[in-house]
């Protein structure tokens, strides 16, 4: 037989295989698409690089999408072509926000996966880990998770991870919650108190303890919004004229400290079960948004240092209004549990600066305009939520100088601690080894929160930060090692990648 014929079968084979990985390898969006700079290994250079070790000038080496080297001025020899030169622009970690509520599938008119990723980038969040309510359906099983996972596919600019929902009707189901946690689900977050909304319904103390003895075989955290409803002492219409449902006072009345104060008194009776030898060891618990700076912060100091294994956060809200300064019927600062006093605030930021608080979120919680009720101005009737999530590296940096808060311990507050609750062990930090995800910003450039600022949540109008003037402005932000946005750019496609627990 002739040579060639005999060669023909194996040609056809190479062709075939070719064509294969060409098929293949165009379905996945390439580096130029997902990223605004054309390089796979990078270095990237700044006198302000906050690291685990301090702040130092140097550069930080990042290929495949991985931190590979990071190295002193002193040190430098490199002389590559692929630099970004950054100056004296601060590299920080990206922010990890664990707590944000996207609203999709379900309610992607609220904000959606590509609006509120979109929103992250440009305010240097790098991951969040979204909320299992808001959206419908809530998050609460393998089913709910999986049409989430699609909502977001593809459509993400950021890293998104998922928390599940601890609810009646999967509580005592050990085998449908392992079974939600198998599939990817970091952690599980419940409420003690109405959510408001009605396919989430609160949990009490009992099943919370049989949800921590799940997640102790997983490790993995659970998040509580701690707020239990007691009696209202609000005044019905006809007693004294009412209270007046456009004075922000009214509000504050309806959801007062003891109700943070009485869910953690009951919580703590379940944490000591993680105590080291305890029934529940290897289970964590989160408290979510304090608000209450007096009470509640001590309960959870106490039980702290008597080693349950308990973290809490605040908000950026709560660090920068007080209900002195919230106008009546401006229900953009209608948040649950409510914005307090001058005296709460500045109690909430020494507790922080001290580490009481071990880490922020932006409880972004957003809606469309209609629900918050601008022009009605009812505190009682508008939507709860405060819709931040662009702004908080800016806002907690420009309200957080009057208590001297460095870089060091912004980094400490929004990378380091979420990502260890969140369980990413890659992120969090500038570190060999690590994902490349950073946000380069300028913490002394000042800016107006106008109309002419390019903001990419989806409803601007309901932000309560609207208006203000900040400073710290996000240059660019890295996603594992893509650009995704700069200067008010983001990268064409999306390629922010799910995050599944494994
Ligand atoms: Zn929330």
């Amino acid at each position: 037989m002739d040579l060639q014929w005999r060669l023909l079968p194996l040609l056809m084979l190479l062709a075939s295989i070719f064509i294969l990985f060409f098929i293949q390898d165009s379905s996945k969006p390439s580096r130029k698409d997902c990223s605004l700079l054309p390089y796979n290994h990078f270095w990237i250079k700044s006198k302000r690089i906050v690291t685990p070790q301090g702040i130092i000038s140097g550069a930080v080496e990042v290929n495949g999408g991985n931190i590979v080297s990071i190295v002193k001025e002193e040190d430098w020899k490199a002389k590559s072509k692929e630099l970004v030169d950054y100056g004296e622009a601060v590299v920080m970690p990206g922010l990890i926000d664990v707590h944000a509520h996207l609203d999709d599938p379900g309610r992607a008119e609220w904000e959606g996966f590509p609006s509120g990723t979109k929103a992250a980038a440009a305010g240097g969040i790098t991951t969040l880990i979204d909320m299992p309510l808001n959206s419908f359906p809530s998050t609460v099983s393998t089913e709910t998770l999986k049409l989430k996972i699609e909502a977001a596919e593809k459509k993400i600019y950021v890293d998104v991870g998922f928390w599940g929902g601890l609810v009646p009707e999967n509580a005592f189901n050990a085998t449908a919650l392992e079974a939600l946690l198998l599939a990817g689900v970091l952690g599980l977050k419940s409420f003690m108190c109405p959510s408001g909304i009605n396919d989430f319904p609160m949990t009490n103390t009992s099943h919370i303890k049989e949800g921590l003895a799940v997640l102790a075989k997983y490790r993995r955290p659970l998040l509580v919004h701690a707020e239990i409803q007691e009696k209202s002492e609000l005044l019905s219409e006809g007693e004294n004229g009412g209270d007046d449902p456009r004075s922000y006072a009214t509000y504050l009345k309806t959801r007062p400290p003891s109700w943070e104060e009485a869910a953690i008194r009951e919580l703590l009776t379940v944490t000591e079960d993680t105590r080291l030898g305890g029934p529940a060891e290897g289970a964590h618990l989160h408290v979510v948004h304090l608000s209450d700076a007096s009470s509640s912060l001590q309960l959870i100091k106490e039980a702290k240092s008597r080693g349950d294994s308990l973290t809490v956060e605040t908000c950026p809200h709560y660090l920068a209004f007080s209900a002195e300064e919230i106008q009546d019927g401006d229900t953009r600062f209608k948040c649950a549990p409510p914005i307090r006093d001058t005296s709460n605030k500045e109690k909430l930021w020494e507790a922080l600066m001290e580490g009481h608080i071990d880490l922020l979120s932006s409880d972004h919680s957003p809606t469309v305009p209609d629900l918050k009720l601008l022009s009605d101005g009812n505190f009682l009737r508008a939507w709860g939520g405060i819709s931040s999530l662009q702004f908080v590296l800016p806002v907690t940096w420009s309200y957080g100088q009057k208590y001297g808060v460095t870089l060091e311990q912004l980094t400490q507050l929004w990378s380091e601690r979420p990502a260890k609750l969140a369980g990413q062990d890659s992120k969090g930090a500038i570190a060999i080894g690590n994902h490349a995800d950073m946000v380069v910003w300028e913490p002394e450039a000042e800016f107006d929160l106008n109309a002419n600022y390019p903001v990419f949540i989806k409803n601007p109008s309901i932000s309560a930060y609207l208006g203000k003037r900040l400073s710290g402005k996000v240059l660019a932000t890295f996603v594992r090692g893509n650009l995704v946005f700069k200067e008010g750019n983001h990268a064409p496609t999306p390629c922010g990648a799910p995050i599944l627990a494994t």
